[in-house]
Parts: structure tokens; C-alpha cells; sequence
């Protein structure tokens, strides 16, 4: 089993592989007055590339970053503070106000082999691959496996 760290990037500016997580930037934007954040992208670490390079409250880091041993630390800080700085906050504090973004951001970052497979999305709800899916089908290591075999060759 490949880990997360053996997979490329694809930027979701100019589509080009993104060769080393040192080499990518993830980038969103958190609103200096509702604090929301949301449009989460992973791009090439070049100012062409982002989407939001003149957009007031443009966050950015390195791929490399929540691919490290903290990765999961930053990734799960979105969601929420924890109750260490947040203790009277039982129902969370998330900011995040484009949810999808975010999650398929995490999926990208965190599930071996996701990156190649999830350009192959489309061919493979064509052809049916899906057609028996749940919430959690989709993202499985054995879906995963099945979409590069069919279709990355
Ligand atoms: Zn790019």
C-alpha cells in the first residue's frame, strides 16, 4: 500500500502534476469579517496559479505541511479548535462555509491513491461503477484500486 505521500498533485489551476507536496500550495480564502473560509484548492507553489492571488483573506501552505506528521492536526483544527482553546464550545467551531471544498480536499491529501483515481470520476459514473455507491463506497481503498486499474493505464 502507496502512502498519500507517494502521490502526486494535480493543480486545480492548470491541471499539470504537481511533482513534489514542496512544489504545491494548498490555498483558500477565510473572510477578514465573518471569519468563513471556504474555496479550498491545491495548486502549483506559482503565483499564476492562484486562483485568489489578489483576494483580500487569501490563506495559504504548503502541501508538504499537512502531509507531515501534523498534517491531521491542521486538517481537524478546521473542523474545530478542540477544547483546549474552544471549552465551552460543545457544538464545534468550524469556520469552513464550503464544506465540499474542504472535503475533498482532506480526501486528496489523506487517502492513498485518491489523486489518480478522482480524475477518472467521470468515466467511471458512465459506466455504471457507481451505480450501487454510498456515502462511503466512493472513497474506499478498494474502489480506489478498481477505477486506476480500469482506467489508468
Ligand atoms: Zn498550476
Amino acid at each position: 500500500m502507496t502512502s498519500p505521500h507517494d502521490n502526486y498533485f494535480r493543480c486545480d489551476s492548470c491541471g499539470d502534476t504537481i511533482p513534489s507536496p514542496d512544489d504545491g500550495m494548498i490555498e483558500w480564502i477565510s473572510d477578514p469579517v465573518s471569519y468563513k473560509e471556504y474555496d479550498f484548492r491545491i495548486i502549483h507553489n506559482k503565483q499564476q496559479c492562484s486562483k485568489h492571488k489578489h483576494t483580500l483573506g487569501l490563506c495559504d501552505n504548503y502541501i508538504s505541511l499537512f502531509l507531515s506528521h501534523n498534517g491531521l492536526a491542521y486538517l481537524l483544527s478546521k473542523l474545530d479548535v478542540g477544547s483546549i482553546l474552544a471549552p465551552s464550545h460543545q457544538y464545534g467551531t468550524c469556520h469552513i462555509e464550503d464544506m465540499r471544498s474542504f472535503t475533498e480536499i482532506f480526501r486528496r491529501l489523506t487517502l492513498p491513491n485518491y489523486e489518480i483515481s478522482r480524475q477518472y470520476h467521470q468515466k467511471a459514473i458512465n459506466d455504471g461503477l457507481f451505480i450501487e455507491a454510498n456515502e462511503v463506497t466512493p472513497y474506499t481503498s478498494v474502489m480506489i484500486s478498481k477505477i486506476i486499474e480500469k482506467y489508468h493505464t
